[in-house]
């Protein structure tokens, strides 16, 4: 998690969040997409599914997409707080995003949550 500096900023902001690693069945969101983790904005929790993220590297990726979730306290979650979040779940591995990784980003985010508004 230290390796990067989005995952150093992490590192600071769980320090006011709390970040739970269930190790149960993955569940599965609102349209059937199974989710490796959840962000309860109201208690600033995050939830890590770790049998869906399999490796430290997926799930340190995983932790920072969440709580950085929960660090945007969007008042409506919208297409544009996902892109945000797997935007910055790259940056773990890799410092800068090309124009390309972040339109593959932003198909994804369309395919994977096409009824949550844009922004
Ligand atoms: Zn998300």
């Amino acid at each position: 998690m230290n390796k990067s500096q989005v995952g150093q900023e992490i590192i600071r902001l769980l320090q006011s969040n709390s970040t739970k690693l269930d190790y149960g069945e993955l569940p599965t969101d609102k349209i059937g997409n199974q989710t490796l983790g959840k962000a309860n904005m109201l208690t600033n929790n995050a939830t890590i599914y770790v049998k869906g993220t399999e490796s430290t590297t997926k799930t340190a990726q995983t932790i920072i997409h969440e709580v950085t979730h929960i660090s945007l306290q969007n008042p409506i979650y919208n297409q544009r707080e996902e892109v945000i979040a797997f935007m910055r779940e790259v940056k773990h591995s890799r410092d800068n995003l090309s124009y390309t990784q972040i339109k593959a980003i932003i198909q994804e985010v369309k395919s994977l949550y096409p009824t949550i508004p844009h922004r």
